[in-house]
């Protein structure tokens, strides 16, 4: 065991090694503290009986058998890698079945399934953002779930599917939408924010931001996040640009209202203080298959 351990330590540094490297010189690699030693309980908790869990299907009644402990490691601050998955809708409803922005919610239990068996644990946006600013302890296989604008689906079929897994989502609300029709409500929100999830803002009424005239932008930025924060009595440290469009200034803006991140779209996996304004989400639309959700994760297979 000691053997593996250092084998397993040895495995660690190369990645970490591999990754600044391939990541070239960032202007705050200053800031990144390199002598910091890997704990040495990094793989300590690992578990040796991780493995692929081999049940076939799973009925809506079942929990999950838990055969992988995913252990967590100590990064330094600067760079995270940890893909942020998009969502909209996961619904049966026939309106958004074909939209590529619903994902009916067998479909969505499939890719959470698969997430769970391939040793992903979830973080929220801001866990995220923590971990760029000031490093620490992160799952070996990060990953963030994201929901985007308020739909009452995503209570309804996404946070059930995620709970039997033991995961957690960050929920990007549009201010004006909460209690709306098909939409949310306070005490919704507030419910999921006592199952873990972390709330965002994405803005107060969903506008195209760089279109709009610069004296509405604090409206919309700023003003949603504090009515959020009233409301539900958390702090909303996280903003979602609607459509993920941005100028300068929106970003500027953003950064100086008080959020610690905020996010957009983009197929990277890797996030440095260079993008914690524009943290990229990939997008997980309705034609997807199994291989090509897979092709945008960063890991798969049993833990190392
Ligand atoms: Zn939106």
């Amino acid at each position: 065991m000691k053997l593996r351990a250092l084998l397993m330590t040895g495995m660690i540094l190369i990645l970490l090694l591999g990754l600044s490297a391939c990541k070239g010189q960032s202007p705050l690699s200053f800031l990144r503290p390199s002598e910091t030693p890997l704990p040495p309980t990094a793989t300590a908790t690992f578990a040796p009986t991780a493995t692929v869990t081999a049940t076939p299907t799973i009925t809506p009644t079942s929990a999950p058998t838990a055969t992988a402990t995913p252990s967590k490691i100590t990064i330094p601050a600067g760079s995270v890698t940890a893909p942020i998955l998009l969502y909209h809708h996961v619904s049966t409803n026939s309106e958004t079945q074909d939209s590529r922005y619903n994902i009916p919610p067998e479909k969505f239990e499939e890719q959470i399934k698969w997430l769970f068996d391939n040793g992903y644990q979830t973080i929220n946006i801001s866990e995220l953002a923590n971990l760029i600013y000031y490093g620490g302890e992160i799952p070996q296989r990060p990953v963030v779930i994201t929901f985007d604008d308020g739909n009452i689906d995503n209570y309804n079929n996404a946070l059930p599917i995620l709970k039997k897994y033991g995961f957690v989502a960050t929920f990007f609300v549009v201010e004006t939408y909460v209690n709306g029709a098909e939409m949310i409500s306070t005490d919704q929100v507030k419910e999921l924010i006592q199952n873990g999830w972390e709330i965002g803002s994405h803005s107060k009424t969903h506008p195209h931001l760089p279109n709009i005239s610069e004296e509405l932008l604090p409206d919309e930025i700023r003003m949603s996040k504090l009515n959020l924060e009233e409301k539900l009595g958390v702090p909303v440290n996280s903003f979602a640009y609607p459509f993920g469009e941005i100028n300068d200034n929106i970003i500027r803006l953003t950064s100086s209202y008080g959020y610690k991140s905020a996010v957009g779209l983009g197929n990277s996996v890797t996030h440095t203080m260079q993008s914690i304004f524009y943290l990229q989400r990939i997008e997980i639309e309705n034609d997807y298959s199994m291989e090509v959700f897979i092709s945008k994760l960063p890991w798969s297979g049993p833990l190392q």
